[in-house]
């Protein structure tokens, strides 16, 4: 009797860590998601792994964050432009007044967060150079003073949107939030401009990891923040 019981608790304890180790072949937190279409249309292809942001954003958010919230964005998109003639997600942006909640939303979405993950480096962040380096002295004193303005700005943001770094129309950077998936490239927004940093304050972008401390989250942001390819975004703006 004892030897079949303790069988049995074998048996069990087996069977629950071959589904753990079944879950873990679902998702292969180290490798590049894998390719995803909708309507013949390609997703933002991630440029790194799902845990290629640890320790400061962890695997299972950029998976969720990534695969599900992002994701949803993008099809919803599509779903919502259907018949309707559309190419170009930026023209969108800037004419979203004559679109539906559910273009703005979505296409708000769809964009924001490629900008989110583009702006992020796995090894680690760099620093500003030259004419990007150079106009975040003049307009914002230092570079260690303009990140304190994006962070208070996002600490603050109440609910569910987005701190922005962005360039007007005049070639000058500023420094603003949007709630909900709205942008500054958005023409019902009046701090107009073309976004060159997105920091998104959504909570799913930081729940898991860091619960309720949107502050720790925003700290160690500042870590990943890839200065080159917001540099080369500022670069061609400007030559417009
Ligand atoms: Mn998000």
């Amino acid at each position: 009797m004892k030897n079949s019981f303790i069988t049995l608790i074998i048996f069990i304890s087996l069977s629950i860590n071959s589904q753990a180790f079944s879950q873990n072949l679902v998702t292969d937190f180290s490798k590049i998601p894998t390719e995803f279409k909708y309507k013949d249309q390609v997703f933002y292809k991630l440029p790194y792994a799902y845990n290629a942001l640890e320790p400061y954003i962890d695997k299972e958010t950029v998976m969720f964050h990534y695969d599900k919230h992002h994701k949803a964005y993008f099809t919803k998109y599509l779903d919502a432009i259907e018949g309707k003639n559309i190419t170009d997600i930026e023209d969108v942006l800037k004419n979203i007044s004559k679109y539906s909640d559910a273009i703005r939303n979505n296409a708000g979405g769809y964009y924001n967060h490629i900008l989110y993950w583009q702006i992020m480096l796995p090894e680690g962040s760099n620093i500003p150079l030259g004419k990007l380096a150079n106009e975040i002295n003049k307009k914002f004193g230092s570079f260690e003073n303009m990140k304190k303005q994006i962070s208070d700005a996002a600490i603050t943001k109440f609910g569910s949107g987005w701190a922005w770094l962005s360039v007007n129309k005049n070639g000058d950077l500023f420094i603003s939030t949007t709630s909900n998936q709205d942008n500054p490239l958005m023409d019902i927004i009046s701090e107009n401009g073309n976004p060159i940093l997105g920091l998104d304050v959504w909570e799913h972008a930081y729940y898991l990891k860091y619960q309720n401390k949107r502050k720790d989250y925003i700290e160690n942001f500042w870590k990943l923040v890839n200065w080159d390819e917001i540099g080369k975004k500022y670069e061609n703006l400007i030559k417009k």
